[in-house]
């Protein structure tokens, strides 16, 4: 992106004229969710104010455009991640609701007592619960990828997990406290060579990564809108069309019948035996119009600039006293923790908010992985393309003042 581009990037995002206790906002906390622009924005209001009317059961006009809309949606979704169909696109609320359709759909119907999966030690824990919760009587046993210390996976220990009880692989495809990009690619290759399926987790990796499912190959894939530009409450599974069809449903209602009677059921075709009850049309619109907008500026071009910024942050923390990066892969998303020692990272992160800076600290949802690192937590900041270097300059020169104010 040429500095012009950049600009105007960042000025199609409305909230970044805040100010936050007086000071310009500085946002860096795009790993927990992106801020919307303007294009976003008018798609959600647009659709309210023209179109607004429940999709498929509909013969009015309204109810035709509001259909036509959501399906051409879908369209937009299976292009972005390179689909071979469509119906293989689930609407769901996000990551988790998507992880959560999938375990229960394999405790109902694939995993008996006993039987084993593998996720890694750096999931989030919404790659995680769902899978304890899976299964009728006892949950199935997590066997987990441990990860060398600069945050990359032991891909060696990682061939040694499997055995004849394995039934799924459940992997980032970038974590959300460290940022290492996952080797997708060869976990799902070595699981293949198992007859092990692979879930994805693209909730970080969707807008750091250029993701195409059919080359990934892949059995399924999760993400959530709101983490790159679109409106939260919105997500998207990807599941290839015969992993979806033996799948049993995950909520009954509306939609996902083809004909209901009090003895029994039958279930309506992909996707919508997964789409029970009224969608979020609006938020796939804005989701769409999300996905157009990236497309303008070139994907491709937003990370490059994005991994431009997280290494010039990472370099300029590095030359700072004291402060420890956590995770140092080789390839990484636009996220970076860091520990300002001897300080605790809520202490750091509450001081730089009166400064205008928003970063996130905490165990991110990722307790299993800061209790290997033996570690409470970290300050972490993220990035999203409409951040500057002079915003990282004045993140670094904000824990200079906080270090000085906590002695
Ligand atoms: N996985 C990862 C790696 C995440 O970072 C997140 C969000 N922090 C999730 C899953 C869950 O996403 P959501 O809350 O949007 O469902």
């Amino acid at each position: 992106m040429t500095p012009e581009q950049q600009q105007q990037f960042r000025e199609s995002f409305p909230i970044l004229q805040r100010q936050v206790h007086d000071k310009p906002l500085i946002y860096l906390d795009n790993a927990a969710t992106t801020q919307k622009p303007e294009a976003v924005l008018r798609a959600v209001e647009d659709y309210y104010r023209e179109t607004n009317s429940n999709v498929h059961r509909g013969v009015h006009h309204l109810s035709q455009l509001a259909t036509e809309a959501y399906e051409q949606a879908r369209k937009t979704v299976q292009q972005f991640l390179n689909t071979r169909h469509p119906h293989e696109i689930v609407f769901t609320r996000g990551t988790t609701e998507a992880i959560n359709l999938v375990a229960h759909g394999f405790g109902k119907s694939i995993l008996q007592e006993g039987d084993e999966i593998i996720c890694s030690i750096m999931e989030h824990h919404s790659n995680i619960v769902p899978w304890q919760l899976a299964g009728a009587g006892q949950s199935p046993n997590i066997r987990v990828i441990p990860m060398h210390e600069n945050g990359e996976f032991d891909m060696e220990a990682y061939e040694r997990l499997f055995s004849g009880k394995t039934k799924i692989v459940a992997v980032t495809q970038a974590s959300n406290v460290l940022g290492t990009i996952t080797p997708l690619k060869e976990i799902i290759r070595i699981a293949h060579s198992h007859g092990v399926p692979v879930l994805v987790d693209g909730a970080q990796g969707v807008k750091s990564c250029i993701t195409d499912v059919q080359e990934l190959d892949c059995d399924f894939y999760c993400f959530s809108g709101h983490k790159i530009y679109a409106p939260m409450g919105i997500g998207v599974l990807y599941g290839k069309e015969k992993m979806l069809e033996a799948l049993p449903p995950y909520q009954g209602g509306g939609d996902m019948i083809r004909h209901v009677g009090f003895d029994r059921t039958t279930f309506n075709d992909l996707p919508f035996k997964f789409e029970a009850g009224t969608p979020n049309v609006a938020g796939a619109i804005g989701l769409q119009a999300a996905l157009e907008f990236v497309r303008l500026y070139g994907h491709e071009n937003l990370i490059k600039y994005e991994s431009e910024l997280t290494a010039y942050a990472t370099q300029k923390l590095m030359q700072e006293d004291r402060i420890r990066i956590i995770g140092n892969a080789p390839e990484k998303a636009a996220v970076v923790s860091f520990l300002m020692e001897p300080h605790h990272p809520t202490d750091v992160g509450t001081l730089i908010d009166f400064m205008g800076i928003a970063v996130r600290t905490g165990h991110h949802c990722c307790q299993p992985l800061m209790d290997s690192l033996g570690i409470p937590g970290t300050v972490r900041a993220s990035f999203a393309a409409y951040n500057t270097f002079e915003e990282v300059d004045r993140l670094v020169e904000s824990l200079r003042t906080a270090r000085k104010m906590l002695g």
